[in-house]
């Protein structure tokens, strides 16, 4: 700021000092205070940006001095002896006279000149000027500082605060960049202002707002020559006074084509974040004061604050509705898209199907893998998921291994089959996450639109048949009939009562007996889970079985399962001739696939003394399907604690005799299916003594299940069969009813 007090002092000392006076009095035959010479000029004119006039008792000119010189030499001329009257223009001169006036009567106030001269703004302090201290007033001093500068600098300074308190009130950020480009020319007096703003690959710079231009808005290269990269790469503001002699940096085609000769730019944002470039440009060459340069950044940092906050809130809406893991859509999405397209649907004869995906034994493989890879495997998943897809349709995830699709816009109901065939399609190739090589295969279930159908009816639909599929036997796709939603609804109420059956204790174990066909001797008994359903009855394990295997609380009903038959198993007493009775116990293929498994198995036997060589474990061969290699590693360990393992249903899932050589299997139990038809089908027959006739040269056990008449008996010992079990023999028991049955062998 000017420093009024002293300046006027230096000056008014300067003229009333008598030594003074007398050297530079009379010069032009006047007396006293208002005596000017030379040097009291010369003084003057270094002062700069400022005016000071002399004017006698009648305000008529005596002098005009000073360092802004355009200023003074225009009033100059002619200014000696003309009076104030006469030489300011009339508006000023009745603004100014009363000052004046009340200067003569030796009151000094200050007031501002508006010179309307390229902009500049004067300030004047009119003094009373004296010959002595104390004496009358010869004349009046005027002092003028040129103060247009502070003026700008207020207009900037006030400029950033308006457009701060706006972007505080929540302006919407594209409001503030336009007025801000605007403000940001009209303050500066430029031509051209731009906002460019950091794509998000960060590679390139488009224009967000734009002020005085009338071409079409360019891209800018991050790393270019030119004001925008320049900008970047500086810690502060840049300027170009004249692209003509100042070569740091040239002018792109567009300033080319714009007519720009300079330019002043600064980053928007932060080092560490840097979000754009706010640049002005002035079609005639301009020097940009550091003021300027300062306004410009504070509108920036203005700027820099809103965008950086809209991305955050931007961030937030895209958190919301997408999941971290994949980053697509989540179910919020996913409803409100298809509530879009139902909403559409109801205009138009239109067709759309929801598809519901779900990994088959992905907890399997979770837990195999670990969380960390699990997670990379579903990313993967997610991945071939979307790009088997079209940019029209949607893919959410909507569970852990629970994928939905919307598929806008379908021709037919074959067509969403087709999709759905492609998505489960996408998935044969194998994936490789961490080096290994995994299989994963999905159940697909689609439901068709049909005019009425609510989200959540499809939704819904789409889930049941998805169940559905998954309970023909997984990696399939299957489409919603009407029929389902009543299996669907039975599924849901099994899933939901079986948590209170399992704390009500409504699960317990029936024991049916393996015996040597030839003389019904009692080998052993398998352990066959009942739910006494308080409503509806016993409730038969081919019921809920698949439904706990689905939702996971199998591997909890088959602890107690085991637990249970173990404990009953230590109540038996052995044969008379000392052959101890064993125990089978099923386990599923979750459960095979649970870590803890081992761990639960020897905790039993542990608890139950059990010997483990009295112990049978049965397993179906589709336990070995997804991973067989980690399935035999889990085998090798049961075998380790020294108990059986039996291959379960044998002959109605892969079959595969690979598999009876590949693991360490005991014993193989022949399907029910085949044993039923042993007495009339030749072919069942054939297959019957095949499987008995391999197991011979394994050495390993055959079992017959569901023996139920004489004549099946009869035949299967004729084929060697040693062991079998069915309704013939005994239908299951309670185990209230073993002890009996044992004793009768
Ligand atoms: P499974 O392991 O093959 O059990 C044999 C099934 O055949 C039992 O049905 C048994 O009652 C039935 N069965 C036995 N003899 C005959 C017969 O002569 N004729 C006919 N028609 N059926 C006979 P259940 O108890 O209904 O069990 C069905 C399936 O549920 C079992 O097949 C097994 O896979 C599963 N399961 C039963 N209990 C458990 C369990 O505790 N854990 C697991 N994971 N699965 C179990
Ligand atoms: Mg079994
Ligand atoms: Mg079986």
């Amino acid at each position: 700021m000017f420093d009024w007090t002293s300046e006027r002092e230096r000056l008014a000392h300067a003229l009333s000092d008598p030594i003074e006076q007398r050297e530079i009095g009379g010069r032009d035959g006047r007396e006293g205070a208002l005596a000017v010479d030379a040097r009291y000029r010369a003084l003057v004119r270094t002062l700069p940006d400022t005016v000071v006039a002399v004017h006698d008792r009648e305000l008529r000119g005596v002098s005009i001095d000073g360092g802004a010189v355009s200023w003074t030499d225009e009033m100059a001329t002619g200014f000696d002896g003309r009076t104030l009257e006469n030489i300011l223009p009339p508006e000023e001169y009745v603004r100014l006279e009363p000052h004046y006036r009340a200067a003569l009567d030796g009151h000094s106030t200050s007031t501002e000149y508006r010179h309307a001269k390229s902009g500049n703004v004067y300030s004047l302090e009119i003094l009373p000027l004296r010959e002595h201290e104390d004496g009358p007033v010869e004349g009046v001093f005027t002092v003028g500082r040129n103060i247009s500068d502070q003026r700008q600098r207020t207009a900037e300074q006030s400029a950033v605060a308006e457009l701060g308190v706006k972007a505080l009130e929540g302006v919407p950020t594209q409001e503030l960049v336009d007025e801000a480009v605007a403000t940001v020319a009209e303050t500066l007096g430029l031509d051209l202002c731009e906002l460019l703003e950091m794509t998000d690959d960060r590679e390139s710079l488009v224009p967000r707002g734009r002020f005085g231009w009338n071409d079409e808005p360019a891209h800018v290269r991050v790393g270019s020559s030119c004001y925008a990269g320049f900008a970047l790469g500086a810690a502060k503001p840049v300027a170009n006074g004249d692209y003509a002699s100042d070569a740091r940096f040239a002018p792109t085609p567009a300033l080319a084509r714009a007519g720009v000769a300079a330019t002043a730019a600064v980053t928007v944002g932060s080092a560490a974040r840097r979000l754009g470039v706010l640049a002005a440009h002035s079609r005639s060459p301009r020097e940009f004061q550091p003021h300027e340069l300062d306004f410009l950044q504070g509108i920036a940092n203005v700027l820099a604050e809103a965008i950086a906050r809209e991305s955050a809130e931007a961030e937030m809406r895209h958190q919301a509705l997408h999941d971290p893991l994949t980053g697509l859509p989540n179910r919020t999405f996913f409803v409100e898209r298809l509530t879009q397209w139902l909403a559409r649907a109801e205009r138009g004869d239109r067709m759309a199907a929801v598809m519901f995906v779900d990994v088959d034994h992905f907890k399997i493989v979770n837990d195999a893998l670990g969380h960390v890879r699990g997670d990379q495997l579903l990313q993967a998943v997610s991945r071939r998921l979307r790009a088997a897809l079209r940019p029209s349709d949607t893919v959410a995830r909507v569970g852990g291994d629970e994928f939905v699709v919307l598929c806008e816009d379908l021709d037919s109901q074959d067509e969403a089959l087709t999709v759905a065939k492609r998505l489960s399609g996408a998935l044969d190739d194998p994936f490789k996450v961490a080096d290994h090589v995994h299989r994963v295969t999905a159940s697909v279930g689609v439901a068709v639109w049909t005019p009425g159908a609510t989200a959540d009816d499809l939704m819904r639909d789409a889930d049941a048949a998805m169940y559905r599929a998954k309970e023909g036997g997984r990696a399939r796709c299957q489409l919603f009939h009407a029929g389902m939603r009543a299996w669907a609804e039975n599924w849901f109420t099994i899933e939901d009562e079986l948590r209170t059956a399992l704390e009500r204790g409504e699960l317990s174990n029936v024991y049916q007996p393996i015996v040597d066909p030839a003389n019904g001797r009692i080998a052993g008994f398998e352990a066959l889970v009942r739910w006494y359903h308080p409503d509806r009855g016993t409730i038969s394990p081919a019921d809920f079985i698949p439904i706990a295997e689905q939702n996971g609380m199998i591997v909890e009903i088959g602890h107690r399962v085991l637990l249970e038959a173990c404990e009953e198993a230590m109540r038996w007493s052995p044969l008379a001739d000392g052959t101890e009775l064993r125990i089978s116990v099923n386990l599923s293929p979750r459960q095979l696939g649970d870590p803890g498994l081992v761990d639960s198995v020897t905790a039993v036997l542990k608890a139950t003394c059990l010997p483990p060589e009295r112990l049978s474990l049965e397993i179906t061969e589709s336990a070995f399907a997804d991973d067989p290699a980690r399935a035999l590693h889990t085998l090798r360990n049961l075998k380790e604690l020294g108990v059986d393992l039996e291959l379960d249903d044998f002959g109605t899932g892969y079959s595969s005799l690979t598999y009876v050589r590949m693991f360490p299997i005991d014993a193989l139990k022949i399907d029910r299916s085949f044993v039923q038809g042993v007495s009339d089908s030749p072919e069942d027959a054939a297959i019957v003594e095949a499987v008995i006739s391999m197991g011979r040269a394994l050495g390993v056990n055959v079992v017959a299940e569901g023996v139920e008449s004489e004549e099946q008996s009869e035949v299967l010992q004729g084929l060697g069969c040693k062991l079998a079990q069915g309704f013939l023999f005994s239908r299951p028991v309670p185990a209230a009813a073993l002890p009996e049955l044992v004793a009768r062998g």
